[in-house]
């Protein structure tokens, strides 16, 4: 299995062969997993400068992460740090009581810039604490917040720059056309740095005409587009197959990005085929988000309860770019959401039957190289020449670290290491 991915189908330059001598800030990382084989890899500038069986540890720091998973870092390709961790400050969601929607709606008029940065940044340090390097986040930019958040945002991205690589996504959750100042919001945010656009097409009655509204403000900006769609249960809300129709009728084809998906789980086979195909011509890449689904999905189904995962399994079968991430954090849409993708994998192989040893496999890349592609990172992956972005876990492969939801043991930014974790027990087994 290879865990490089090359931008636009670009090889990343490799070093020239050279005999690894280590100097002043390097690291080398001893004897780890790296594609089920026993390798040395060592970091200079920034970058992987070799990758071989035993290369010369003399001179820089040297990790002993033996028979451990080395992996290129994980990445959130779809959160809100914005409104994370204010769980405690609503009732939650109720049988007949409010949507998580219509409940946040009411804390954002609350919302100042400290608050959001406070909250914002417990996220980012949860995150890479587990494992990330590099976040793509959704910032609300809507009447009640207003720019707000994104203030609060951009100050994080700037501190935590060459420890964790922050996007920012200007994101509609209360659609566009219900107030009279958002779209205006939106363009301005796109001209202070942030670098996607993000649209919410069933919190507008027309949603064909939301969707058309962002294909040209994308256009006209030349930023990418990452739509919150088919997030229902009703077959004839289905949005994606038109949006893979603007992409292709627009020349937008691997810049658009899908959230949620869950329509498609309650589509009939053949259409469903149909659907995923389109998908696949228009190179959509689609994140799953199924801790938000198991929570929020079919509660008012007297029924059944509808699981709302979309379907990972035929969509990565299908040649379509599939990731997985965390979504929300403590907060009505997902109390328990925490920004440990590992959790995620292990959420995806419960809710979405992905369990079997081929399929424990492949689930890693949902949270690696999959969402790194869907975001568009460049020089990423395992390989000569890639960013030293890397996360080390206590596990073999990655049925294991999926499983005993490994320790990540180092997680290394920039071939610096950010974050050590350890995990430490003592068994009494006498009496
Ligand atoms: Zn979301």
């Amino acid at each position: 299995m290879c865990w490089t991915y090359h931008a636009r189908g670009v090889p990343v330059k490799a070093p020239p062969k050279a005999i690894y001598c280590a100097r002043m800030g390097d690291l080398l990382l001893r004897q780890g997993l790296v594609d089920g084989r026993r390798q040395d890899v060592a970091l200079r500038d920034g970058r992987i400068w070799r990758i071989g069986p035993a290369l010369d540890p003399t001179g820089g720091e040297t990790l002993d992460v033996e028979d451990k998973l080395v992996l290129p870092g994980f990445v959130e390709s779809h959160i809100h740090p914005d409104k994370a961790f204010i769980a405690d400050r609503t009732r939650g969601l109720a049988p007949g009581g409010p949507t998580p929607q219509t409940l946040v709606a009411e804390l954002k008029k609350t919302f100042t810039v400290d608050d959001i940065y406070r909250r914002a940044r417990r996220v980012l340090e949860v995150a890479l604490r587990h494992g990330c390097t590099t976040m793509r986040a959704h910032v609300e930019i809507d009447a009640y917040v207003g720019l707000r958040g994104v203030e609060a945002l951009l100050r994080l991205r700037a501190e935590l720059a060459g420890v964790l690589d922050l996007r920012l996504i200007a994101f509609a959750q209360e659609g566009i056309f219900r107030d009279g100042v958002t779209q205006d919001l939106l363009r301005e945010a796109l001209k202070t740095g942030l670098e996607v656009l993000g649209g919410c097409p069933y919190m507008d009655e027309d949603e064909r005409r939301h969707i058309d509204w962002f294909f040209d403000l994308a256009e006209a900006s030349g930023v990418p587009l990452d739509f919150h769609a088919d997030s229902s249960d009703d077959p004839s809300r289905l949005t994606c197959d038109y949006i893979a129709e603007q992409t292709i009728a627009r020349g937008l084809q691997g810049r658009v990005t899908l959230g949620h998906l869950s329509t498609l789980d309650v589509l009939e086979p053949e259409h469903r085929a149909r659907v995923i195909d389109r998908l696949r011509e228009a190179r959509l890449h689609v994140i799953s988000l199924p801790a938000t689904e198991l929570h929020v999905k079919a509660r008012d189904d007297a029924r059944r309860t509808w699981r709302g995962v979309t379907r990972l399994h035929e969509l990565r079968a299908a040649g379509v770019n599939v990731a997985l991430s965390t979504n929300n954090v403590v907060n009505p849409f997902t109390p328990y959401g925490h920004p440990d993708l590992l959790r995620q994998a292990l959420v995806a192989a419960m809710a979405a039957h992905l369990g079997n040893l081929e399929q424990m496999g492949w689930l890693l890349e949902l949270i690696t190289v999959n969402p790194a592609r869907a975001i568009g990172l460049e020089g990423y992956g395992l390989a000569p020449g890639c960013r030293a972005d890397l996360v080390v876990l206590d596990a073999r492969d990655p049925a294991q670290a999926i499983t005993e939801q490994a320790e990540k043991l180092f997680v290394i930014k920039g071939g610096r290491i950010v974050a050590r974790n350890t995990r430490t027990s003592e068994l009494v087994t006498r009496a």
